[in-house]
């Protein structure tokens, strides 16, 4: 091609966009492919401050997907949207929602502006055959995602979907159904869970930054060996598992996260515990890796 043709092949681009409307040029732009299977993680998020905030946690964050290779798309089951039915978020351009009070004006100010995934949207509906996951035009991204995915990929350069959890289901129905997202593991989707495993703000201590009252170590320890182990019926089954269980998991959205990632796991993979501290008395930041 001589210069005088590339300068005309340039002047042919505006015509070839305008005839891709913009949405069938987002999905030509984000195909997702057979890959190796991608690694599957869970995140103890903590406190929303985590998002501008570089601490211990932040960092072991940053570290879990420093070899890990670049998602195609991230599908991201956080703590902090429950629904009556499943949904997936399927917009080309999900907001960043501030979902929390009391926290400085600049947690307010932080912007999140990952590209959504209609096309990952869709390969989660078609997996999953347990129900009829509806496809979301509402929500966007809660701090339980961008809290924890703006520390992984500042860049916002992947998009990210989210998946609702159905809060009139048992933890049972909860692991099933991740099971059959195992597909889109082998699509460069990275599966993530952001909860808490140890979560109860009703018994908050602020005088403890840096421990755990003895339930909630007892909990965490016996939910890393449950763990370790894949003694994945008895994880399921947490609720009557004794008292430092049930203080330690009050209400059931914060852990349910950890049942989605758990539930993909193959037999020969490998599970890496990571940020395994409590904070303030009632808090496991406990995360883990899975590969
Ligand atoms: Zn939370």
């Amino acid at each position: 091609m001589n210069r005088k043709e590339f300068l005309a092949s340039l002047a042919l681009l505006p015509l070839i966009a305008k005839s891709m409307d913009l949405k069938s040029l987002h999905q030509f732009t984000q195909k997702l492919l057979p890959t190796e299977q991608m690694p599957v993680l869970f995140f103890g998020h903590g406190s929303p401050m985590n998002a501008i905030e570089e601490n211990e946690f932040t960092i072991g964050w940053k570290q879990s997907v420093q070899v890990l290779p670049k998602p195609s798309a991230i599908l991201c089951v956080s703590a902090h949207w429950e629904t009556r039915g499943t949904f997936v978020t399927a917009m080309d351009m999900p907001k960043t929602i501030h979902d929390f009070g009391g926290f400085p004006q600049a947690l307010y100010d932080v912007q999140y502006p990952a590209a959504g995934s209609p096309e990952l949207a869709a390969a989660t509906k078609e997996a999953v055959k347990k129900t009829s996951i509806g496809l979301d035009e509402d929500w966007g991204l809660d701090h339980g995602s961008w809290s924890v995915i703006k520390n992984l990929y500042p860049d916002a350069d992947i998009p990210v979907v989210q998946l609702s959890l159905d809060y009139t289901k048992a933890p049972q129905y909860h692991y099933e159904l991740a099971k059959e997202l195992q597909v889109l593991r082998k699509k460069g989707v990275l599966v993530i869970g952001s909860g808490n495993i140890v979560h109860n703000l009703g018994m908050l201590d602020w005088q403890n930054q840096n421990g755990g009252f003895d339930w909630a170590i007892e909990a965490n320890e016996k939910f890393k060996e449950l763990i370790l182990n894949n003694e994945h019926q008895q994880l399921i089954d947490y609720a009557a598992k004794g008292k430092a269980f049930q203080l330690s998991v009050p209400t059931p959205e914060h852990y349910l996260p950890l049942l989605y990632t758990i539930a993909l796991k193959d037999k020969q993979e490998k599970i890496t515990l990571f940020n395994d501290k409590l904070t303030m008395g009632s808090i496991s930041m406990l995360s883990l890796r899975i590969e």
